[in-house]
């Protein structure tokens, strides 16, 4: 049987419906949700991850602001536009588009944001509060990929995870939040030996590699449910996951596409976050 389609395009337009309404509500109450996005440079493919941003926050009614800056900035000029906007009411979340040119230390700019603005989720208080269980603002492609499992009612508690790749991010965090769910997390890499015999006891399968139909039908288990982060841009101009479609979908039970799956789910949970700094702003 051939294997159930987890849209994130779906499941995303449900949850910015709700969204719609909880951001008129916010707004009845006197709060306009607000989020400031930081670009530098002129990275194509950062300029297009802006848009959309920016577009899915007009689409729902959430107030956003581009600041544009050059590649050249310091990281003491970009560091000084985050204290600002640190303290500026308007303003509940701060995004810093990444990557940052080389001069710049990413960590550095992730930890003068305030965590409380913090809707990426990248802070360390964020991700210690994470680890811990604590609530939280959970970084946005993990936090959509557990949404994803649970809208079609997936138990995680006992599964074994297996977690191709291990970037801050997203691999390192969305084992973190399966095993909060109690399931059985293991870690692949680039280092690790003998992969296929790993990916073959997974339950639930997470590939976060980056590498154009990377992962084929001999490294999923009968039934397995398959979740493909990777998005790749093929010579043709298509986009492609890091799972060869096609043919997981005959071994697996459930598997996300690509594209339409994951993608959008990121940027909903980045919505989700926005309004929820938000809320406790209010
Ligand atoms: P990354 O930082 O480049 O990490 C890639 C991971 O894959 C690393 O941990 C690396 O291992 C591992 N890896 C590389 N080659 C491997 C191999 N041959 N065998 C096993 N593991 C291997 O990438 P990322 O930021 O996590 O992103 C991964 C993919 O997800 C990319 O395609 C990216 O575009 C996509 N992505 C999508 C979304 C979305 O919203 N859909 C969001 C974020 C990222 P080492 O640590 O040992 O080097």
């Amino acid at each position: 049987m051939t294997a159930e389609v987890i849209s994130g395009k779906e499941l995303a337009a449900q949850k910015r419906e709700e969204m719609k309404q909880e951001v008129i509500k916010l707004k009845q109450e006197g709060t306009t949700p607000g989020l400031a996005v930081i670009l530098i440079g002129n990275n194509p493919a950062s300029r297009s991850y802006v848009k959309a941003k920016q577009k899915a926050c007009e689409d729902i009614g959430v107030h956003s602001v581009l600041i544009e800056m050059e590649d050249t900035i310091s990281e003491q000029q970009l560091v000084k536009e985050i204290y600002a906007l640190n303290e500026d009411d308007s303003i509940h979340g701060i995004l810093v588009q990444l990557p940052l040119p080389n001069h710049i230390q990413e960590q550095a700019v992730i930890e003068a944001i305030v965590p409380e603005k913090d809707v990426d989720g990248f802070h360390p208080i964020n991700i210690g509060k994470m680890m811990i269980g604590e609530e939280t603002f959970l970084p946005c492609t993990p936090f959509g990929i557990v949404e994803m499992i649970k809208s079609k009612g997936i138990k995680m508690a006992g599964k074994h995870v297996v977690v191709i790749g291990r970037s801050n991010i997203v691999g390192k965090p969305v084992g973190q939040l399966l095993l909060n769910e109690h399931a059985t997390v293991t870690y692949c890499h680039s280092r690790t030996n003998d992969m296929k015999s790993i990916t073959q006891q997974a339950d639930i399968l997470v590939v976060a590699v980056g590498k154009a139909n990377f992962i084929g039908a001999e490294y999923i288990k009968k039934d397995a449910v398959v979740i493909d982060v990777g998005v790749n841009r093929l010579d043709t101009g298509k986009l492609c996951g890091d799972v060869k479609y096609e043919e997981a979908k005959e071994v697996a039970s459930f598997i996300t596409p690509v594209p339409g799956g994951v993608g959008p789910m990121t940027i909903t949970m980045l919505l989700h976050n926005t309004i929820e700094a938000a809320k406790r702003h209010a």
